[in-house]
């Protein structure tokens, strides 16, 4: 994405907000879910620095997503919460203990030492590049006997030296990272919390989703403000979560549509991320529990890449964490690999939606709007892989019936009305030039597309 676009764009959604701001009184929009009202937020709810196994400094990453227009960011590192505590355990990389700490102590935080490059150690390339960015007085290092450890710099000194309030936030978050007592990996973001708890090994899947939603809920229900859970990437690294985990706890409302920091396999006939989305929320709505509702983020490990890959965009009142997840919940959100959305309404009095996309000179678009019929077929089949290059494997497999196409346009804006038997909606759009074996190919990686959230009549 174009920083020029993505600020032009900002403006003028900023602008068609304040002027419908105006209509608000009028009750123009009393029968309208969606009330373009406010302000959409660029976030990203998913990242990694050198607290965990991000390859940079962390000031440096939240430079890095500052810099490119983000309004909000979660840094999410892996069981871990970014305090002073002083500590040396790293994810990767992690140093031993000086035999004197006394120097360390009074600054606290997480000390790394300078290694040879691996997966998450610090290397003298983060340490220079978080030079040349900030200075080298920047950094605080120590040298200890014959090695030289860097202070990595905690949540509460990188949310003072880059928020701004209504501009950019930070939120403390972490991803609960691990796997099951059957070795299936397991991974949940808790966002807007500043602790984590041990990683819970339940005996599959399911128990340790539901375990670890519980503690949260325990740990986390009394906070002053709300916090969010969402399930992450659950085809990667091959099928570990199955659909049938969010239809077993409805009480779970965000799950990672497009994780692009993953590189994952796809069985030919076994379901992509969409098709999961749509599973989970074909038999959520037919039950009457609560929409499932996406999330994209690029997971960044390395920040090779000049530009973000998957983001979410959030038309919330204010830029706070309140407002946000409010915002969120209720489904004001889309989420974007690449392309963006003017504007997304969705009529609760008649049940239509409609999109209006942010169109590019000679660029081409195609709005598809996918659902489910409420008599669709609910026959689950599973695929035996055997092992292989991943563990052995047995990949649910649903029929057509379910995240079906229920109309295509195309053009830059379209609207479909809910049918008494459709049971949810949700449109995505991407560009008719993107073939559809480079879609194929890429799947959610690479093409750039856009998502709402799924909408119904039946269920919020
Ligand atoms: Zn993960
Ligand atoms: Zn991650």
């Amino acid at each position: 994405m174009r920083n020029l676009d993505r600020r032009c764009f900002l403006q003028s959604t900023s602008l068609l907000g304040a002027s419908l701001l105006l209509n608000r009184s009028t009750s123009t929009f009393a029968e309208t879910e969606l009330e373009p009202s406010t302000q959409w937020y660029r976030g990203n709810l998913h990242l990694h620095t050198q607290w965990s196994d991000g390859s940079p400094m962390p000031e440096w990453v939240v430079a890095w997503y500052k810099e490119k227009g983000y309004h909000f960011i979660c840094t999410s590192d892996h069981n871990t919460f970014q305090s002073d505590t002083l500590q040396f355990n790293a994810w990767c990389g992690a140093c031993e203990t000086p035999k004197d700490l006394t120097a360390f102590e009074k600054l606290g935080s997480r000390w790394k030492q300078v290694m040879d490059p691996a997966w998450g150690r610090l290397t003298q390339v983060a340490v220079d590049q978080a030079a040349e960015k900030f200075g080298s007085d920047s950094l605080t290092s120590i040298v200890d006997a014959d090695r030289k450890l860097y202070r990595l710099k905690t949540f509460d000194e990188l949310s003072a030296q880059f928020s701004e309030p209504g501009k950019f936030l930070l939120f403390p978050s972490f991803e609960q990272t691990g796997q099951s007592q059957d070795r299936r990996q397991v991974h949940m973001n808790f966002i807007n919390v500043r602790t984590f708890f041990p990683y819970i090994e339940g005996k599959n899947v399911q128990d340790t989703v539901d375990r670890t939603f519980d503690q949260g809920k325990e740990l986390y229900h009394s906070n002053p403000e709300p916090y969010m859970f969402t399930l992450n990437h659950p085809i990667w690294p091959y099928y570990d979560v199955e659909p049938q985990t969010l239809i077993d706890n409805p009480a779970i409302r965000f799950c990672e549509l497009n994780n692009n920091g993953l590189e994952y396999d796809r069985h030919p006939q076994g379901w992509d991320p969409e098709k999961f989305w749509d599973v989970a929320n074909a038999f959520r709505v037919a039950a009457g529990q609560p929409l499932v509702l996406a999330t994209g983020s690029d997971d960044e490990h390395s920040y090779t890449r000049k530009t973000p890959k998957a983001w979410i965009m959030v038309r919330a009142e204010r830029l706070d964490f309140p407002s946000l997840y409010a915002a969120m919940e209720r489904g004001d959100s889309y989420t974007s690999n690449g392309l963006d959305f003017e504007t997304i309404t969705f009529d609760r009095g008649n049940g239509k939606l409609s999109v209006k996309v942010k169109a590019e000179p000679n660029t081409s678009y195609r709005i598809e709007f996918f659902g489910t019929k409420k008599d669709f077929d609910r026959t689950c089949t599973w695929i035996n892989v055997p092992e292989d290059k991943h563990p052995a494997r047995s990949i649910s497999s649903w029929s057509d019936q379910i995240g079906q196409r229920f109309q295509s346009v195309d053009g830059t804006g379209a609207s479909y009305t809910l049918a008494e038997d459709d049971l949810y909606v949700r449109a995505r759009v991407t560009k008719i030039t993107d073939t559809q074996e480079y879609q194929e190919k890429y799947q959610l990686l690479l093409y750039p597309a856009a998502w709402t959230q799924p909408y119904s009549m039946l269920v919020r």
